[in-house]
């Protein structure tokens, strides 16, 4: 009985009012059918990692390191093979010398184009790092400057798939086609497992060998099938996103087709030394549990992620997904039409962070952006955004995006904090309604 007196008492030590509770728990009380729908889709997913742990056999000495070349690290290459039975794919690359999503996405193209190939997008531009990879915007050692050309396809307005436009751009030089699952930061939506596998089976009628890439990024463990089992010849993603479940430091990861990923592991080290070089470290035992921990931790991140929908679709913001939306990415948009909120926004994600809650983020002149951004994120791994985490750019519509969470109760705390400071800060008005009346 105590426990919940004390619980309204531990907010309160956050600043969080008995009212922002009490909302928030009225919210909660009409999710319990959605949440348990996520546990269900975490309990699966916790199998299946498990399942493919024990049939690669890792043992204690799996989680040791090896240096200098890296020969014969057993650990490392169980590790891929267990995310080879994770992803149901032939191979897998699971490096902490891949440095982050874009590099682990440059690798998977750069290895598999030649001079004179041609890359398509059917889903419209690419997240924004990759317009540097690909060479839409000029950049050093871009698929541009190696003689590889792209071409793109947009989505139609209301989402869907041109699917004439994509028949009419695959020619006798598409080489590849790169799918990005989630919709990043952009407004479109996110597209679900089996959209993308609608979409592969439409490619590959009309050009069987074409090499289909999806860019996994967010997506891993949302749903109970990843894009490697409706046909994607690759899966690509970040280990600083869900894969990592919060504890891999660094790394990525490209799993698929046994020749692909055997380019991708040449173009990563060398020409003849491929997979067989690459020391761990320290870093598998991170990389292991880490990826043992990922479908909780994503199913936290998602319950994070509808409880904000929820909130402030219910208070008068647009959201993208919307609070009933199904989901198959992790990120929350939410259009606050002023700057004053996507600060206030920012600064309640940073309050509730356990690393550097006691720093107040301010927007600044980011590289590659032409509008000031605010990022909060008080994370233990820098830059992780599986952690609870939130940015916006400084210009209109003035939406944030917001992410992650490696608890529910840590990503509660989140949002009730922003709600706490968006009223504070006079946002949302004391009845939990929109100000409308701002700048
Ligand atoms: C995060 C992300 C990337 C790039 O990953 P980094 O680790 O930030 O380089 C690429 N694509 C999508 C969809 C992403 O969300």
């Amino acid at each position: 009985m105590t426990d919940f007196m004390d619980i309204k008492e531990q907010y309160r030590q956050f600043g969080i009012s008995e009212a922002v509770y009490e909302y928030g728990q009225e919210i909660l009380n009409g999710l319990q059918e959605r949440f348990k729908q996520i546990d269900r889709t975490a309990e699966y997913n916790q199998l299946k990692v498990i399942h493919a742990m024990q049939t690669a056999n890792v043992s204690e000495a799996c989680l040791l390191g090896t240096t200098g070349y890296g020969y014969n690290d057993l650990g490392r290459d169980t590790l891929e093979k267990v995310y080879a039975a994770v992803f149901q794919t032939e191979d897998a690359l699971v490096r902490p010398q891949i440095t982050c999503g874009t590099h682990a996405l440059a690798l998977a193209l750069m290895s598999n184009l030649r001079p004179g190939d041609e890359l398509l997008s059917p889903v419209g531009k690419p997240y924004d790092t990759l317009e540097e990879v690909i060479g839409i915007r000029a950049s050093k050692g871009s698929l541009k400057e190696y003689g590889i050309s792209y071409r793109q396809v947009d989505l139609l307005s209301g989402g869907g798939f041109d699917y004439e436009g994509i028949r009419a751009a695959i020619n006798d030089r598409t080489k590849l086609v790169t799918i990005q699952r989630s919709k990043g930061y952009q407004t479109r939506p996110t597209l679900s497992v089996a959209q993308i596998g609608e979409l592969i089976s439409f490619i590959k009628g009309i050009k069987p060998d074409v090499i289909c890439m999806v860019d996994n990024c967010y997506g891993e463990f949302v749903e109970t099938k990843e894009p490697s089992q409706v046909g994607a010849d690759m899966v690509v993603g970040s280990l600083i996103k869900n894969p990592g479940g919060g504890l891999a430091p660094i790394g990525g990861y490209i799993a698929g087709r046994r020749d692909c990923v055997e380019n991708a592991a040449y173009r990563l080290t060398s020409p003849g030394l491929g997979k067989e070089v690459g020391a761990s470290l320290g870093v598998l035992p991170a990389f292991y549990q880490g990826l043992f921990l990922a479908p909780t931790v994503t199913a936290s991140a998602l319950k994070g992620a509808v409880f904000a929908a929820n909130i402030y679709e219910r208070i008068g913001f647009g959201v993208v997904p919307d609070a009933s939306q199904s989901r198959h990415d992790i990120i929350q948009a939410v259009t606050f039409g002023s700057p004053e909120g996507v600060i206030a926004f920012c600064e309640g994600i940073q309050a509730a962070a356990s690393v550097d809650s006691f720093v107040t983020p301010e927007p600044w002149d980011m590289p590659g952006y032409d509008s000031q951004v605010i990022m909060a994120a008080g994370a233990f791994v820098s830059g992780s955004s599986i952690e609870l985490s939130a940015d916006g750019p400084i210009a209109p519509p003035y939406a944030v995006y917001f992410q992650g969470g490696l608890t529910f109760p840590h990503a509660k705390l989140g949002i009730l904090k922003t709600l706490q400071n968006l009223m504070d800060k006079g946002v949302v008005t004391q009845d939990f309604r929109r100000q409308e009346n701002l700048s």
